[in-house]
């Protein structure tokens, strides 16, 4: 049986009429499943977004919250690396200026308010639904790897652990998560975790048709989810 949040979650959604989750929708869902994800809040006035971020701890990152945004940092609807209350009244103003610039039409939901995450190895877990064979797991790593030179590994789901596994190794950028030149290996063990949480997720929930969990920052130790895209 599924849980009653994740019903909730997708009620939302459909009831607002909307094609994809909200950004802190998809990382609930995620928590859901034990995927690890940054802590999030979403504010609407510029005094919540403050009192958020100052809960949070610093530094944190802003995002727009918008049915109408669903690439936020396309219009300008994500902002980095926000180190103080200044930092936060100034980026608030800021994402709502770009918004207004590059989609006039959106209406904003609010402000999400995210842990900034340490830097980390760039990796990307996504799906798609294929009427035919059903849902696919795909693994890359971040970036060049995944958009120039399409270095990605496929199963379809569910898989079991030796499956997680094999996709991680599979791919030929395997070594830079082995650690090169003097960069700390990866936790592929975590990676392994991820890729079969998210296939549970994607078995429980069919309602997904397509996942894009870009990036997730992979450590030494963890990892940790910074955006996730769910297309329903
Ligand atoms: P988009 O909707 O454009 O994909 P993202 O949420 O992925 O927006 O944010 C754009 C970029 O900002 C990410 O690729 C990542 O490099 C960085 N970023 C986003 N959220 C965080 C975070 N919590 N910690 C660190 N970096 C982040
Ligand atoms: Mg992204």
């Amino acid at each position: 049986m599924r849980d009653k949040a994740v019903n909730e979650i997708f009620k939302t959604a459909e009831a607002e009429g909307r094609d994809f989750l909200f950004e802190h929708e998809a990382k609930n869902l995620c928590v859901l499943y034990g995927l690890p994800v940054t802590k999030i809040t979403v504010g609407e006035t510029e005094e919540d977004v403050v009192d958020a971020a100052k809960k949070l701890g610093f530094p944190v990152v802003l995002k727009i919250v918008s049915p109408q945004v669903i690439h936020k940092s396309d219009v300008g609807g994500v902002l980095i690396d926000i180190k103080d209350e200044m930092g936060v009244r100034q980026g608030y103003k800021t994402i709502l200026k770009n918004i207004k610039a590059y989609v006039p039409e959106a209406e904003i939901t609010g402000i999400l308010i995210q842990k900034m995450a340490p830097w980390g190895t760039e990796v990307i877990v996504g799906s798609t639904k294929d009427p035919t064979f059903g849902t696919t797991l795909m693994f890359g790593l971040g970036g060049i790897f995944v958009e120039i030179l399409k270095d990605v590994s496929f199963r379809l789901v569910p898989i079991v652990r030796s499956d997680a596994e094999e996709m991680v190794k599979k791919i030929k950028a395997y070594k830079i998560l082995e650690g090169v030149r003097g960069k700390p290996p990866s936790d592929t063990k975590v990676i392994v975790e991820i890729l079969l949480k998210t296939s549970e997720m994607l078995v429980d929930c069919p309602e997904i048709s397509e996942l894009d969990m870009n990036p997730v920052l992979v450590y030494e130790e963890g990892a940790m989810v910074v955006d996730t895209r769910i297309i329903l």
